[in-house]
This record gives C-alpha cells, sequence and structure tokens, in this order.
C-alpha cells in the first residue's frame, strides 16, 4: 500500500498526526527532497529506506512504489503542504492504478496557510473579498488561457500566486492589465513556517524591484489583495446580533407587553437594507421595552457566506419559532421565502416587509392573529414610512374579533366560527358578548353585551356570539341549552391567565406530570388552553419532566426560592415532607399564587394526583376593547 502524504509547509511540527504516524510506520520513504523539511525523516523507522524525489523521473518513483509492494512493503510518499495543490500526484496515482497498486492520501497544511499564519491575514474579509484564488503564473508548465493571471485579476478576490516567485516582472504586468490598481498591497512569503521564512511587504507597483532586493526568486508565495490592507467590515459571524446554525444571536429578555411579540427575526436582503435594520433594531429595543430580537442577515454582499444555507432554509429554521419576521427588501423575497412554511393564522407569525428605503411598510401576513398590522403601524411611526395594511376590517375601522383575542393574550378556539363573525361584522351584524371577566375601554359599536341571565340573548339578530370565559361552553348554565342547537355559532374566547403551580418528586416524567395536569383541569372544568405559564420551587429549575411539559406545552416555567415561597401572604395547605425536602411546606399552591400576582383568585387548592401536586391560580385579568 502507498500512502501520498501532506508534509505541511516547512517546519516539522506542522505535518498531521496522522501523516506522522503513517512516516513512523513507513519501511520506504519518497520524499521531495526540494521542499520537504528533512528533520521529518528523523522520524523514520531504523531500517526505512529512503528516497529523494529530486533527483527521480516519474517511471523511476513509480518504479520504487511497485518493488516495495511487490516485497509487501508500506510505502511513503511525501509531498510538501497539502498534496493536492501543484502535487503531481495525479499521474503517480494514475500509475498506480495501472498497476493495481493500492493507494491512499493523508491530507497536510499548504504553504497557502503557512504564509497566512505568517502574515496574520485571513483571506476573506466581510466587504473586500470573500474569495481565494490559488494560482500561478504561467512558466514552463502552460496555464489556460482562461485562467490567466490577467483574466483571474478581474475579479479582484484575494489571490495566492504558487510557483510564480521567478516572474515578478511578469505577475505584476498581468495583474495590472486585469484591473488591479498598482497601489494594491502584496505580502511575499519566502519559506513560510521554515526557521529562514522571510517577508516582504510591498505593492503590485514595487513588486519585482523589491523582490530582487530581498534575493527572493524561488520558494515564496505572492499574495496580493485589499485583505492585507486595514479597511474591512466585522465579521456577522461574531455580530452579537447574527444568528448563526452554531450560536444564537444576543435574546434580550425585555418582553414587549403591549405587542405580544417576543422573539422577532430581521432579514435584510442587501447592504442598504442591513443599514435599516440595524436602525430598526436600535429603535424596537427602544420604543418597546422587551423585544427579543434575532438579527439573522443573509447578505452576500456583505459576506454572509459562513451560512451557506439558502434564505429559504433560514427562515424555516425560524418561521415556526418566532412571533414576527420583518423582512427588509422586497415583497417577492418576503412571499418566495416563506411560501412553503405558511400553515394557518393561529400559528403562523406576524410577517412585515419594509422596502430597502424604509418607504412603505407592509403588513404581509397574520394582520391579526399574528400582529402583524400593529406591528406594521408601529415600525411605520418608528421610521416614517408608510404603513400598508390590507385586511377588511381595518379598510372599515371594525372590531376584528382575531385581533382583540391577540391584544388581550385569548385562545381563539374555533377559527371558521371567528371568519364568520368577522364576515357578519363587514355586513353590518352586531354580534352579542358574553364575558366572565371585565371589559373595560369603550364597547365598539358592532358588539352588544349578554349578561349572564341571557339577556340580551333575544335582542340578538345574528347567529353568531362570543363568549370569553376559561370554561367549556357545557359548563356555562347560559349556553348549555343553545350548546345543541344547530342556531348559534358561539366563539370561544379563552384568557390565558392560569398558572399552575405544580410540586413533584424528582424525576417524575412529563407523562405523569402531562396526566396529573389534564386530570385537574378536567375536574375543574378549565380549559388547557387558559393556562398561561407552570410555576414551582428553584430547586425544580432543571427538573427534566417540568422542563419536557412546558417544552410540551409551550409554557413558560417560573421558579422562586423557598424564601420567595415562604414570603407569600395567605392562607396555605402544608405538608411535613414537602417542608423537609424543600424548606417550604406547599410548593404548588405557593408558587402559582406568586406567579399569578397579589389579586389572583384559586381555581383549585392543592389536589395530589399519581403523586403530582396540583393548584391552579388565575390572575385577575380583564380584556380591553
Ligand atoms: N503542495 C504545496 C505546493 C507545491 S508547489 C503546498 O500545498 O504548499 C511549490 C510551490 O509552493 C513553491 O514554488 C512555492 O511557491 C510554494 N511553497 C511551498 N512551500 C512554501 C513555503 N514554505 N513558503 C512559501 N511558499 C512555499
Amino acid at each position: 500500500m502507498v500512502y501520498f502524504v501532506g508534509a505541511g509547509p516547512g517546519a516539522e511540527d506542522l505535518i498531521t498526526v496522522r501523516g506522522l504516524n503513517y512516516l513512523r510506520q513507513a519501511d520506504v520513504i519518497i520524499y521531495a527532497g526540494s521542499l520537504v523539511n528533512p528533520a521529518l525523516l528523523k522520524e523514520a523507522k531504523q531500517d526505512c529506506e529512503i528516497y529523494n524525489s529530486a533527483y527521480m523521473a516519474l517511471d523511476e518513483v513509480i518504479a520504487v512504489m511497485e518493488e516495495a509492494e511487490r516485497r509487501e512493503l508500506f510505502t511513503v510518499r511525501l509531498h510538501t503542504g497539502d498534496p493536492s495543490i501543484y502535487g503531481a500526484i495525479r499521474e503517480q496515482m494514475d500509475e498506480l492504478d495501472k498497476r493495481g497498486i493500492a493507494f491512499s492520501v493523508c491530507p497536510g497544511v499548504s504553504s497557502l496557510f503557512g504564509a497566512a499564519s505568517a502574515l496574520q491575514v485571513e483571506y476573506t474579509l466581510p466587504g473586500v473579498s470573500q474569495s481565494v484564488i490559488i494560482s500561478r503564473a504561467e512558466g514552463r508548465t502552460p496555464v489556460p488561457e482562461q485562467e490567466s493571471i490577467r483574466k483571474l485579476a478581474a475579479h479582484q478576490s484575494t489571490m495566492v500566486l504558487f510557483l510564480s516567485s521567478g516572474l515578478a516582472e511578469k505577475v505584476r504586468e498581468e495583474l495590472l492589465a486585469g484591473g488591479y490598481c498598482a497601489e494594491t498591497p502584496v505580502a511575499v512569503v519566502y519559506k513560510a513556517t521554515w526557521p529562514e521564512e522571510k517577508i516582504l511587504h510591498t505593492t503590485i507597483e514595487k513588486l519585482p524591484e523589491d523582490m530582487a532586493r530581498e534575493g527572493i526568486n524561488k520558494t515564496a508565495l505572492i499574495v496580493v489583495g485589499n485583505v492585507l490592507g486595514k479597511e474591512y467590515q466585522k465579521s456577522k459571524l461574531y455580530d452579537a446580533a447574527f444568528t448563526t446554525g452554531f450560536r444564537k444571536g444576543t435574546v434580550r429578555e425585555d418582553i414587549a407587553p403591549d405587542f405580544g411579540i417576543n422573539t422577532t427575526v430581521l432579514i435584510a436582503c442587501s447592504i442598504q437594507a442591513y443599514e435599516v435594520m440595524k436602525e430598526l433594531e436600535h429603535n424596537l429595543k427602544i420604543g418597546q421595552q422587551g423585544s427579543k430580537i434575532i438579527c439573522l442577515v443573509k447578505c452576500s454582499s456583505l459576506g454572509e457566506v459562513s451560512d451557506r444555507r439558502s434564505l429559504k432554509e433560514m427562515v424555516g429554521e425560524w418561521f415556526y419559532q418566532c412571533d414576527a419576521m420583518i423582512f427588509i427588501g422586497s415583497s417577492g423575497i418576503a412571499v418566495r421565502s416563506i411560501a412553503p412554511y405558511i400553515r394557518h393564522k393561529s400559528t403562523d407569525p406576524a410577517v412585515i416587509v419594509l422596502d430597502g428605503k424604509a418607504e412603505h411598510c407592509i403588513s404581509l401576513l397574520s394582520g391579526h392573529a399574528g400582529g402583524a398590522n400593529d406591528l406594521a403601524r408601529k415600525i411605520a411611526q418608528y421610521t416614517g414610512a408608510v404603513p400598508v395594511v390590507t385586511t377588511a376590517t381595518d379598510l372599515d375601522g371594525k372590531f376584528a374579533v382575531d385581533d382583540f383575542a391577540r391584544k388581550n393574550q385569548m385562545a381563539v378556539m374555533d377559527w371558521d366560527i371567528a371568519k364568520r363573525i368577522s364576515a357578519g361584522i363587514l355586513e353590518g351584524e352586531r354580534i352579542g358578548v358574553y364575558s366572565e371577566i371585565p371589559l373595560t375601554g369603550e364597547l365598539p359599536s358592532e358588539l352588544f353585551f349578554i349578561g349572564k341571565d341571557s339577556s340580551g340573548l333575544k335582542n340578538c339578530l345574528s347567529s353568531s356570539l362570543i363568549c370569553i370565559s376559561y370554561r367549556p361552553l357545557e359548563y356555562i348554565p347560559m349556553f348549555k341549552e343553545y350548546r345543541e342547537s344547530s342556531e348559534w355559532q358561539i366563539l370561544t374566547l379563552v384568557p390565558k391567565l392560569v398558572v399552575v403551580g405544580i410540586g413533584c418528586r424528582k424525576g417524575t416524567p412529563e407523562e405523569k406530570i402531562n396526566d396529573a395536569v389534564a386530570q385537574c383541569l378536567r375536574e375543574q372544568g378549565i380549559r388547557k388552553e387558559a393556562l398561561c405559564a407552570v410555576a414551582s420551587i428553584e430547586l425544580k429549575r432543571e427538573e427534566k419532566g417540568l422542563l419536557d411539559f412546558c417544552r410540551g406545552t409551550k409554557l413558560k416555567f417560573l421558579t422562586y426560592t423557598a424564601q420567595e415561597l415562604l414570603g407569600v401572604e395567605g392562607e396555605f395547605s402544608s405538608s411535613p415532607f414537602v417542608e423537609e425536602v424543600t424548606g417550604v411546606p406547599c410548593v404548588c399552591e405557593r408558587s402559582a399564587a406568586l406567579a399569578a400576582g397579589k389579586e389572583c383568585e384559586f381555581l383549585c387548592r392543592k389536589k395530589i394526583y399519581n403523586g403530582v401536586a396540583i393548584a391552579l391560580a388565575a390572575k385577575k385579568g380583564k380584556g380591553i376593547f
């Protein structure tokens, strides 16, 4: 077996671990004597046969390999740098193939990288160059015309020229003819990573003279490009606000209470848009004490090549995780990239498009349920753009039930009925509203109240009603009789105000918690949609079952220290066992009370289901028109 091994650029400790292991096992080594550091040969076994290919033609090299193979020896062919770059390994591999001799290739550190480390440069700088062209000047080996330095220079990319240090005049001529300006910085690295390494900093204009003065005419790389200069833009990869596949962007824990928008994804589609985005991000931060903003920039001209996924893929990753997605760019880009992910207004995020000059701000998707209309108006206010809102109820300035539900954090139980109610309102119907929580603000003229005694029901001309309650309809006496009749379409809006306090033993699995909560809700006649948070003691902060339950139900998980729980005022259950373990006589009731706030009401005191203690407390809430 023959092993082609990259020896690295020069320094003897820049060979790979694998390469070194091969070297140590070799019975035969054929090394490229002109450039491989002979110090590496110290690693060879004592009886290893060593050949210097500098004195050998291809057929001689192959003959040595063939003979070694016949004797079933381990052969290493040691190349400088990485064998794939001007290594002339293809011709050797082809000859071995012809002879049926197996081989394998072990990579090495190319002098391309040895030189970068010597220069301490980054070849790919955002805003300067995002490509590295590896090439050579034409010498005895011809270079295809379309790859002449002159042609490649047109890209103005970073250029690294091998095998060209004896052709400096020609290199200058070609680079200038290709469009580089004469002052473009050039670095010449002679014997990178060797003890005799030498670095020359110059410009295209002075290249041949400076090289001659320094006496550099072989074993050097010529690096050309503005990456050697001072100007560049900071990488988006490590920008605190940039999200990559590996690192979540800065998430600010300040939630906008009036928006209910927690996670916003901002997408800029050009440099200009990027500027607008930065400003917007800044303003949103100031304006809404509270928004979590994740910036995701897809902008090739800014050098976002670190993330190779398409915009569509990136949007796919975020679409179901965020509350709002703001595109700064054309609506076409936005529409195409969200298209595959759109499901239903109950789950789709708000999608906004702001054009690159911030002249128009379009509410594109989830205008009501997702809050896109409000958000578009708010952004318009900040940026001076014209808000573009196209939902029908907004055009007529009429009550929109889905918008009301979102603003008041209520779950919509039936989207078909919601649609029918909106359609009815647009046709001039008045809709009856029954509510178990106080409603404040001015009652829109499209609505009228229905009292608990069903007063007002007879005035109801439309067949649709709105019922605001935690409870299923069969628990509300007034609706019980109507439930069966097909005449009435009742839309229940469920206020998310109920906190479930949970106490459980260590290691309680998610299913047990799930069952306990479900059973408690069933017994109490409370819809699961009414839950807004799970509360427990600090001790349970990492309790897997509880965390999984919260993840599964998408509920916030709030924990309190024993001290905080002891400090809650009120009458609570008490268990010596719980107190011994946690330092608090009752975790579920106290944590629920703390999370639900001062004027909360207990819907269910501590109950134990299969070892899981549950308490339900409702925040004092109201609906605001
Ligand atoms: N496979 C090697 C390149 C072989 S071609 C690699 O990956 O590096 C030989 C050319 O490589 C030389 O003419 C020179 O241009 C460059 N080179 C090799 N080692 C070098 C070093 N240590 N410093 C600078 N240039 C080097």
